[in-house]
């Protein structure tokens, strides 16, 4: 939901369209720097957050950062800006941080996956207080962008040093658009296997439900509404009617906006899925 005047107003979104649970960006997302969390901003964000009930929240981190760049300053630059948006979600009290795992540019996914590694253990260091789970998020591949593998995840949580402090958050356009054809029985079952197998289900902490504009396989990141896309029904149905992720949270990224009625998508897209539960 959208931060526009206030971060508190996310929470009066949320709750209209209907949702239990909320993510938000800490700050604008496209850029670096931001101006510090005032005590005032803090309140009136707990404030919302205890009228509502909205709860677990989830933050998303910024596009900018990038732990598996080849340059060394904006490695830098990026494990700067992690550590603020964890110290940000830490004082919010925002449950989980999604982070993108990052682009290796070209020098390949065991490099990147090494760097990301380097810059992680360095960000626990430095934000050693922060209570903020940090969630790797699954990708669609696209580009030179590493996470479209659950072993990329894996191999990155087994190589830190404080794994425990990392978490999964599982995006179902990305992992389609990566191969995964969640839409049958078969690919279902390879992904909860794989979740299962290399990263446990114990950290899968979040799903992103969105269905995909781009075939299974095609590597495009395009999220389109729940049924309307190449996903379908049948592979939401898939996920709603797995117990071992009935206590998950799931948050709807697709578009927004209103249908021909003038009812927000985001209802009608909640609509959609809660009528698969079984
Ligand atoms: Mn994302
Ligand atoms: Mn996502
Ligand atoms: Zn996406």
């Amino acid at each position: 939901m959208s931060v526009a005047g206030g971060l508190e107003n996310a929470f009066a979104a949320g709750a209209r369209a209907g949702c239990e649970c909320l993510q938000i960006f800490v700050k604008n997302q496209r850029q670096w720097n931001a101006k510090p969390l005032t005590d005032e901003v803090v309140a009136s964000y707990q404030a919302a957050a205890r009228e509502t009930g909205l709860s677990p929240v989830v933050a998303h981190a910024s596009y900018l950062i990038n732990l598996a760049s080849p340059d060394a300053a904006l490695r830098k630059r990026s494990v700067a800006a992690l550590v603020d948006e964890v110290e940000r979600c830490h004082r919010l009290g925002v449950a989980y941080l999604v982070l993108h795992p990052g682009a290796h540019m070209r020098e390949g996914v065991d490099a990147g996956i090494r760097r990301i590694v380097r810059c992680l253990n360095e960000f626990h260091k430095t934000a050693a207080g922060a209570s903020t789970m940090v969630l790797l998020e699954t990708t669609a591949g696209q580009g030179s962008t590493i996470g479209h593998e659950v072993e990329h995840l894996a191999r990155i949580i087994d190589g830190v040093r404080q794994p425990e402090r990392l978490g999964v958050c599982v995006d179902t356009c990305h992992v389609f658009a990566a191969s995964y054809d969640i839409s049958t029985a078969e690919g279902y079952d390879r992904l909860a296997t794989e979740l299962t197998e290399m990263v446990t289900l114990e950290r899968v902490k979040c799903f992103h439900v969105n269905d995909s504009k781009g075939a299974c396989d095609s590597r495009i990141d395009r999220h389109e509404h729940i049924g309307k896309g190449k996903i379908g029904v049948a592979g939401f149905r898939n996920l709603l009617n797995d117990p071992r992720f009935t206590a998950v949270p799931k948050i709807l990224e697709t578009p927004k906006g209103v249908d021909g009625r003038g009812t927000d998508l985001d209802r009608v897209n909640l609509r959609r899925l809660r009528r698969l539960i079984e």
